[in-house]
């Protein structure tokens, strides 16, 4: 029996959370709605807070989570099947980063694994997946981050604007691999999760298996 830790970074475009103050907002780059003189938020944030707490807590909390100003973990302990392994995921999440700062590339160093999510209704939140993963993988310079890319919000499907062909061709050409799930429909949101803690447990078998030829 195998226990593994892992260490996941949420990525994914974030501009603000719901419930946060104007206030808080500062520093944020902004654009103006038509019609209104008080700036908007340039984009809605994509879930990745609501899927990893419905996670943690096999689906009970959706809207229930705090919202942090900093920094999220969440812990999870994923058995592997067909054995008697786990993998323990430690997702971090960063609410209130922007893709260029320092606390984020602390926050980032090494990863072991990556979920990128976007909002199935926000072209922009897919588009800027590609800046997001290049940020990511050069955190993990020289080694392999397993990815999946999330596409979240699909309860909202009269909205959806992000094709799945288009996104699982993006995935696809990316090696990451690909999902669509529902934090508030509660569809599908394990999958990814499940996914990496799998691929995660492959490439330490692989690992293993060099040693014991090396040895
Ligand atoms: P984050 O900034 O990426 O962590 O996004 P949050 O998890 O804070 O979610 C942003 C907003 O989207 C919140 O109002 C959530 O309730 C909402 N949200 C999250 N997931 C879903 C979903 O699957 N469907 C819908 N309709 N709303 C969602
Ligand atoms: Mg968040």
């Amino acid at each position: 029996m195998v226990k593994l830790a892992a260490k996941c970074i949420l990525a994914g475009q974030w501009l603000r959370n719901p419930g946060m103050a104007f206030e808080d907002l500062k520093g944020i780059s902004f654009r103006k709605s038509p019609g209104t003189t008080r700036p908007q938020p340039r984009d809605p944030a994509v879930g990745k807070t609501a899927l990893a707490h419905i996670f943690r807590s096999d689906g009970v909390h959706f809207q229930n989570y705090t919202l942090t100003a900093g920094v999220d973990l969440v812990v999870k302990t994923v058995p592997i099947p067909d054995t008697s392994d786990s993998v323990e995921l430690f997702i971090f999440d960063s609410a209130g980063k922007e893709l260029f700062s320092e606390m984020l590339d602390k926050l980032w160093e090494s990863p072991n694994i990556l979920c990128l999510v976007y909002d199935v209704t926000s072209e922009q939140s897919f588009s800027s997946c590609g800046k997001w993963l290049e940020k990511a993988r050069a955190q993990a310079p020289g080694s392999i981050l397993p990815g999946v890319l999330v596409g979240n919000k699909t309860d909202l499907a009269g909205r959806r604007t992000v094709d799945s062909a288009q996104a699982r061709a993006w995935a696809l050409s990316q090696g990451l691999e690909c999902f669509e799930t529902s934090a508030k429909e509660l569809e599908n949101y394990e999958a990814p999760f499940h996914f990496l803690a799998k691929q995660f447990h492959q490439l330490y078998q692989e690992r293993v298996e060099t040693f014991h030829t090396l040895v």
